[in-house]
């Protein structure tokens, strides 16, 4: 065992950023010691990993006691564990330092929170649960002086240009900061066209491969009002100091903008292994395995205002950030609910904004300061746009 090494939990270590996570991981043996691993169902892909990382421990969230599947683990050395419980317990388990949160949506919520509550150093890549419950969540954070490092490319871009302090990053001088955004994969279609786009069209990202929800939230940009949530979160900046601009390259991952009109960015080749390594290393720096950034390949950078009226559900995520309280929660739990029904082929890709707008202007408010009041607003707005989604069902039929 290496005693010196950071013992590390991985949530959702099957999706793609679970994956980046254990690629990095496995390029600097000895420095990190994967103690636990979890997904939701996939047994034969976590066994796998499990093999490969030799955690003690290995948890499927989403299964039911199995005898025989645990069995098959303990004959790799891996305690196998069932249910929510299990992920929540492996999120704090001790000898588990630092806790990459890359489940999908509100599920990672508890986990992830949990992980705040028992002071890790918790590198977030899951936006839902911060966007859900912000005041909630960086109130553990402070209390429990846990380390939070963002993962998604933008937020780390944003920390990387901040000036950094021992109490963490400062953020005196900044007038505002800009988050860019690919504008995905139609950016440049027709809008007459979007009413027929498939889910194989929307999950193809120009410049990232990614798990299937966040591609369709990049699609429609609700993936950027997300980031902008996360963002006022994460820096404590109001809505009107977080601006978003396309970059179609994907290589400035974000700008600060300081009161004396400089203006500083972070740039690499678009490979999430980047803000990964640099998480998994802060405040040191450690090889990626990314392609270094070749300025006279990329050769132009260019950038543009998004169009509101193409890019509604940005609107939408601005919109809900100011209403604050429960709102952000209605915005995730519409979005998740009516992207599924996409995904399904049930509804068109132009229903998505409609029903989250439908949702939030029907959703009663109120505060998110406890984990039950969140939950309350989530359920609550799952079951509004679940309606709504079964009205433009029985509608087209
Ligand atoms: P993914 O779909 O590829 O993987 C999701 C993981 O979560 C899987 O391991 C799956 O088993 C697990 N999971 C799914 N449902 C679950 C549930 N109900 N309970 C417990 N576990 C569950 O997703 P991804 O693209 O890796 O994204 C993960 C998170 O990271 C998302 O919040 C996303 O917004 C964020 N993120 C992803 C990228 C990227 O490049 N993929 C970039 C920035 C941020
Ligand atoms: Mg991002």
């Amino acid at each position: 065992m290496n005693a010196g090494a950071l013992g590390l939990a991985v949530l959702g270590a099957t999706g793609s950023v679970g994956a980046t996570t254990l690629d990095v991981v496995a390029r600097h043996p000895g420095r990190y010691r994967v103690r636990a691993l979890t997904a939701h169902v996939s047994a034969d892909r976590l066994l796998d990993l499990c093999r490969r990382h030799r955690p003690e421990t290995a948890v499927l969230s989403g299964r039911l006691e199995d005898a025989a599947l645990a069995r098959r683990f303990r004959d790799e050395g891996c305690e196998l564990r069932f249910g929510a419980q299990a992920l929540e317990a492996a999120a704090c388990a001790t000898g588990v330092d630092a806790v990459m949160a890359a489940i999908v949506g509100a599920a990672g919520l508890p986990a992830t929170l949990a992980a705040a509550r028992a002071g890790k150093r918790l590198l977030l890549a899951n936006k839902e649960a911060l966007v859900m419950a912000g005041p909630l969540f960086m109130r553990a954070v402070r209390e429990a002086r846990a380390v939070l490092l963002p993962i998604d490319s933008e937020h780390n871009a944003v920390f990387q240009c901040l000036p950094q302090t021992d109490a963490g990053v400062s953020l005196r001088g900044v007038r505002r900061i800009q988050l860019t955004a690919s504008g995905g994969p139609f950016r440049a279609t027709p809008v007459e066209r979007l009413a027929g786009v498939t889910p194989e069209e929307a999950c193809a990202h120009p410049n990232w491969v990614m798990g299937r929800k966040i591609s369709v939230d990049s699609a429609t940009m609700m993936n950027k009002g997300l980031e902008v949530i996360e963002a006022h979160w994460l820096f404590g900046l109001a809505p009107e100091r977080i601006d978003v601009v396309i970059h179609p390259q994907s290589v400035v991952h974000s700008l600060v903008e300081y009161l004396d009109g400089s203006v500083i960015a972070q740039l690499s080749h678009p490979d999430m292994r980047v803000p990964i390594a640099h998480a998994l290393a802060y405040p040191e720096r450690i090889e990626s395995g990314a392609q270094p950034l070749d300025l006279h390949a990329v050769g132009r950078l260019t950038f543009e205002r998004p169009d509101a009226s193409r890019f509604p559900c940005l609107g939408l995520a601005y919109e809900a950030l100011r209403a604050g309280g429960a709102m952000p929660a209605v915005l995730n739990a519409a979005n998740e609910v009516v992207v599924e029904a996409f995904l399904a082929k049930r509804v068109p890709f132009t229903a998505i904004a409609p029903v989250i707008e439908e949702t939030l202007a029907a959703a009663p408010g109120g505060a998110a300061d406890t984990l039950e009041a969140v939950r309350a607003a989530d359920a609550h707005a799952r079951r509004a746009a679940g309606a709504a989604v079964a009205r433009l069902i029985g509608r087209a039929a």
